[in-house]
């Protein structure tokens, strides 16, 4: 029997990292981005990340990457070695920005700015989890935009940036066209991702406790993810 090749999919925080206070107390561990170089030749250059954070986010925590990586959802997206690949999908409109910061500063909740959404989290101030859902959700309709809803995070980006599609997009070409995905992911976002691989025949592995709708597998948390990938 021919052997399948396998393409990787990796999201980062909760996934390859465990989840911090704030997003920029997570901790990675050293020589990151060199170890995920290593997976990647190991697996021929089918790995990605596809992370939520922007790129620029990614490697301030990382150091630079030099694999294929999927920032903003997948609104921008690189090949390995640093060529980009698509187009880019533009920054939220600066009135919508006002608006939240707007609702940020009245609820007193932490707003992240990113290159192409912006999120407002309340890891801090559960209280305010469904407030800031219905807020960003009436937003969005507003706006012709999104809503996406994550652990103690609430994100809006603009339509056609989802992991599915970042997982499309790579899998329409080489290196990865033709091989088997697996996409692994802890939160809500990542089921897109999880969906998309089984279109393309492969298969999802949901990382914690979350009830899964499209992975077929499960490991624990970050630690079992690195050991599983000898990352
Ligand atoms: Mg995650």
């Amino acid at each position: 029997m021919a052997r399948v090749a396998l393409a990787v999919f990796l999201d980062f925080d909760g996934t390859l990292v465990e989840i911090a206070e704030t997003p920029g107390a997570i901790k990675v561990p050293g020589s990151f981005s060199a170890r995920l170089d290593l997976l990647s030749d190991r697996l021929g250059g089918r790995l990605a990340l596809v992370s939520g954070r922007g790129i620029e986010d990614l490697e301030n925590h990382c150091g630079a990457l030099a694999v294929a990586v999927a920032g903003s959802h997948g609104a921008d997206r690189r090949m390995a070695g640093g060529g980009r690949h698509g187009p880019s999908l533009d920054p939220l409109p600066p009135a919508v920005i006002a608006e939240i910061e707007a609702f940020a500063l009245r609820e007193v909740l932490d707003l992240e700015r990113k290159p192409h959404g912006a999120a407002l989290h309340s890891r801090m101030a559960p209280d305010k989890e469904v407030i800031a859902l219905r807020f960003m959700e009436a937003l969005a309709q507003r706006h012709g935009l999104n809503a996406k809803p994550g652990k103690k995070v609430v994100e809006l980006v603009h339509r056609g940036a989802d992991k599915g599609r970042a997982v499309d997009a790579f899998m329409s070409a080489p290196p990865f066209i033709g091989t088997q995905p697996v996409f692994i992911g802890d939160d809500l976002t990542d089921e897109d991702g999880f969906a998309a691989c089984r279109r393309w025949g492969g298969f999802g592995i949901v990382v914690g406790d979350r009830p899964s709708e499209q992975a077929l597998y499960r490991l624990s948390g970050p630690a079992a993810v690195r050991q599983w990938l000898q990352l």
